[in-house]
């Protein structure tokens, strides 16, 4: 909407702004803001940064050093759909007074520097993210009760479970999507036509170039396709759709998760990743005759968000439900393998996509991610791969969620951690490919934030299941 801080002022003089509301994204990826005053912003606000308590934020500062910046980004602004007057909304870094640099524990700047960081490796100018954001859509507190009932028993198979749930005592679905039965069905099936299309136009009012919407495999479960885009504009545009897909649903009525698995027995919500490499205007993931049309430079990337996929984890399935989904069965993966088109294996090449479009895709990611962090790990991961020519398992085409334990020991082939202690462990041990982007100070902050927050409490709490 805007390039410049001057255009800024221009721009809300236009259209009248009332407010400036000035966001900025915390390590688990929540968005946090505080609404100026039109009158009250000049354009020393965006050379000099504004003042906020840096304490009162999750593992941030201590409160005997909790005077922080915000530095607005002018250039991210756009006018927020949901307000009552107009307001402009701006993405903000996190600035530390004290050291006089970027916060090391703001994911935003931390991002930033990951991409200082890909321009010094000298592989590539610019990297693609393409996030896939699945959520939920509730309105009745039935459905979440019918599902999530852990005291069921329960054969894991498909049919005996839908047996045992869906016609449950002559209960009646009505048009209503059974387990798995999401996929695409039209209307009255899908009842989320509307809500999804007003989803779509109010994502472009804010600035989001959208694809295509429509229903996930899940009962109540949606997905809405965006273009990708640079690493920062990817991670802004990820804060700026589950903030529209939550808000539309809220005042419709209806309440939006993004959580991993709010659901037993039925599929999860992803946060897929599309990743590519270019260099002077060419894709470097793209190589004609390799397999799939893979070049090297895109298989040692794959080879070392692999390598390094366990410590990666901790970042892009950072929540102890974030495990829950990673399960055999449910379209998301925890073999460590590529494959073209298998939605069994953590990496899918999408098949024949062309030497633009050639791109790899990690399913394992999950929405609980801060996406400037999770972009971050990946980025540096895949790197480290090229760096080192790491190499990864597969291609393996058939589908990996038959395979037995003893196969997949036989067969060597890593595994992601299944539960996020195993994924923070991991970190402690493996993260030297990330140092050049974030600080040791960082990095434990983060570790230990994840095992008081969510780790130790989930430990702690016998469930219905164990009953
Ligand atoms: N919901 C699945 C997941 O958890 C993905 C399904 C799909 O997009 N085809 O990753
Ligand atoms: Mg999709
Ligand atoms: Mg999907
Ligand atoms: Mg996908």
């Amino acid at each position: 909407f805007v390039n410049s801080v001057d255009e800024f002022f221009s721009f809300c003089k236009e259209n009248d702004v009332q407010f400036v509301d000035f966001r900025f994204t915390d390590m688990k990826g929540t968005w946090h803001h505080v609404s100026y005053r039109m009158s009250a912003v000049n354009a020393g606000h965006f050379e000099n940064g504004l003042p906020f308590d840096g304490s009162s934020i999750d593992a941030w500062q201590p409160i005997n050093r909790s005077d922080m910046l915000l530095k607005p980004d002018a250039p991210s602004a756009f006018m927020d759909p949901f307000t009552a007057d107009p307001t402009i909304i701006v993405f903000c870094d996190v600035y530390d007074i004290y050291k006089g640099q970027a916060y090391e524990k703001c994911p935003r700047a931390i991002a930033k520097k990951a991409l200082e960081h890909l321009a010094n490796a000298g592989v590539g100018d610019v990297a693609y993210f393409g996030p896939e954001n699945e959520f939920f859509v509730f309105d009745d507190v039935k459905i979440r009760d019918e599902v999530n009932c852990s005291y069921y028993e329960v054969d894991t198979e498909e049919g005996a479970w839908n047996d045992g749930k869906d016609f449950k005592d002559g209960f009646n679905t009505g048009h209503r999507p059974r387990t798995k039965g999401g996929y695409f069905p039209v209307a009255p099936i899908d009842t989320m036509v509307d809500l999804r299309a007003e989803m779509m136009l109010v994502l472009e009012q804010v600035g989001l170039e959208v694809v295509l919407g429509h229903h996930e495999v899940a009962q109540g479960q949606g997905e809405i396709g965006v273009v990708f885009g640079t690493l920062v504009e990817a991670a802004d545009n990820v804060q700026k759709l589950k903030y529209v897909i939550k808000m539309v649903a809220h005042l419709n009525g209806k309440t939006v998760t993004f959580m991993p698995k709010p659901l037993y027995g039925d599929n999860g919500n992803g946060m897929h990743v599309h990743q590519s490499i270019w260099k002077d205007g060419k894709n470097t993931f793209y190589k004609e005759g390799g397999y799939s049309n893979l070049s090297e430079t895109a298989l040692h990337y794959v080879g070392g968000i692999f390598a390094h996929a366990r410590a990666v984890a901790a970042f892009t399935n950072p929540s102890t439900n974030s495990y829950k989904r990673l399960i055999p069965g449910f379209e998301a993966p925890s073999i460590l393998t590529y494959s073209s088109q298998n939605r069994s294996a953590s990496c899918r090449v999408p098949y024949g996509a062309g030497e633009k479009a050639t791109r790899i895709e990690m399913r394992f990611p999950d929405s609980t991610s801060c996406p400037y962090l999770a972009f971050t790990a990946m980025l540096l991961a895949g790197l480290d791969g090229i760096k080192n020519k790491m190499v990864p398992v597969g291609p393996m085409d058939e589908d990996l969620f038959e395979l037995s334990l003893n196969e997949i020991r036989e067969k060597g082939i890593p595994q992601m951690p299944h539960t996020l202690r195993g994924a923070l462990e991991a970190l402690i041990r493996d993260n030297a490919f990330l140092q050049p982007v974030m600080t040791p100070e960082f990095l434990d902050t983060y570790q230990n934030y994840k095992f008081e927050t969510q780790v130790w409490p989930d430990e702690a709490r016998p469930t219905a299941f164990e009953f």
